[in-house]
């Protein structure tokens, strides 16, 4: 098939993107999941959502190739956070993705973190660290571990 099967102007577009909600970062899908990734019917097949976007945006997924999250968030699917890539990419990117949120930050960057009252993509990119952890810090589902009274 050519293109993504989800066509503007349809039932199906309309059902679509009732099921998601856009945030100012990731546009999070609302309803049906499979491994922490938004399924979406159209007619009896189950697609996964992101790859249903990314195709409405750019045609069909060659063989092989998968699409990868920037932001690491398997329910989003705003496109922009959305990239092509083979299996090893996509393993590579998670991998590097780990290994920076691992050893970028210190105990006080993350306290820091917390406090910093700016946009969430100025404090990422002052740190270097993607949006997602920052989020993650301010939301304490990363480094909850730190907390405020150290000595
Ligand atoms: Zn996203």
């Amino acid at each position: 098939m050519k293109g993504s099967p989800l066509k503007r102007g349809t039932k199906d577009w309309d059902r679509f993107w009732s099921k998601v909600k856009k945030g100012p970062g990731c546009w999070v899908w609302q309803a049906c999941l499979r491994s922490g990734y938004g399924q979406f019917s159209i007619g009896r097949k189950m697609i996964a959502t992101h790859r249903l976007v990314w195709e409405m945006g750019h045609g069909s997924i060659p063989k092989g190739m998968c699409i990868c999250h920037h932001c690491d968030n398997r329910k989003c699917v705003r496109p922009s956070h959305l990239f092509i890539g083979t299996s090893r990419d996509n393993l590579l990117d998670s991998l590097d993705k780990n290994l920076r949120k691992r050893v970028k930050l210190t105990n006080e960057q993350v306290l820091a973190i917390r406090k910093d009252t700016r946009r969430i993509s100025n404090i990422g990119r002052e740190y270097d660290v993607d949006n997602t952890t920052i989020y993650r810090i301010k939301n304490r589902t990363r480094w909850s571990h730190v907390k405020e009274e150290v000595t």
